[in-house]
């Protein structure tokens, strides 16, 4: 049986994946919108307990094809502890296809191009990062701890040794000073990494715009909705990428956006300019009509 460590946060696609929990909360646990993981102390779980846990989900092995490793940065663990539950997890479930963790560049920066073929070869096969923006100057406001370069070498290393790539963008992060630069950089970090997945969501506080403006080193006037959407047009408008598939459906999106990046551009930047030229009739979610 697994006793999860709550809260207990999974990225939607791994909805049916089974969730192992082999450290608990967030390493870095200093982003500024970040809240998931600010009630939990930091710590890699002991091996025997993560043995146990798989052990115990044994009796659904045939069923049990995808794993993802929680909680908020479990790449942050050693290349030898990695090695030995993705060792265990493969034997233990034989028709595992996907192992998946969140990461942060760094993480995945401490690891060798060799460990980090290793680790593919295992069947870590995707890994979810918040980018969450490619600017300098909004990055260290947000105090993200990354910068475009590190995010993008280390990003660019990760694909390169095999390990697909879920990355996100925060909407309207820099409020109004910074919605420009934060479009354009980070159109341009995910130009240079070409993820397979990308995605963007709308900032939002779950302790109040007040809590986050504290915690923005610098001054946040937050964007509109039509704001947001004409900074999503400068982030669409910006991105050349050869064959990723773009979401921008979460709950917290004004505007539901997918589509597969390149060959559907022209489509959703059609689909953002009828919205910026006639925000009344395009249909927004009408909860966030009163930000027009
Ligand atoms: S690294 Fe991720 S989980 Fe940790 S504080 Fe930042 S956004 Fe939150």
């Amino acid at each position: 049986m697994i006793n999860y460590d709550e809260p207990l946060f999974r990225p939607p696609s791994e909805a049916y994946s089974l969730i192992l929990q082999v450290s608990l909360g967030c390493a870095w646990n200093k982003c500024a919108f970040c809240e998931m993981y600010s009630g939990k102390q930091f710590r890699i779980r002991p091996e025997e307990t993560v043995f146990e846990e798989i052990d115990s989900m044994s009796r659904h092995s045939d069923q049990i094809k995808k794993v993802f490793l929680a909680d908020g940065n479990a790449m942050v663990l050693p290349f030898d502890k990695l090695t030995k539950i993705l060792d265990k997890l493969n034997t233990t479930f034989p028709k595992l296809n996907r192992i998946s963790a969140y990461a942060l560049p760094r993480n995945i920066e401490a690891k060798s191009d060799e460990e980090l073929r290793s680790l593919a070869n295992k069947g870590l096969k995707l890994l979810y990062v918040g980018i969450e923006s490619g600017d300098d100057e909004l990055l260290e406001r947000i105090n993200k701890g990354e910068t475009y370069k590190s995010t993008s070498i280390a990003l660019q290393r990760a694909r390169k040794a095999g390990i697909k790539l879920s990355v996100m963008i925060i909407n309207g992060l820099g409020g109004q000073h910074y919605s420009q630069q934060h479009a354009l950089n980070s159109a341009k970090v995910v130009n240079e990494i070409q993820p397979e997945f990308l995605s963007t969501l709308v900032l939002s506080y779950p302790l109040g715009e007040d809590h986050f403006k504290q915690k923005f080193n610098g001054e946040f006037l937050p964007l509109n909705t039509i704001e947001l959407i004409a900074e999503m047009k400068i982030f669409i408008e910006t991105l050349e990428l050869e064959n990723t598939v773009f979401r921008s459906d979460h709950a917290s999106n004004y505007l539901i956006l997918k589509g597969n990046l390149c060959r559907d551009k022209d489509k959703l930047l059609n689909r953002i300019n009828a919205v910026l030229d006639d925000p009344i009739n395009a249909r927004l979610r009408p909860e966030w009509m009163r930000g027009l």
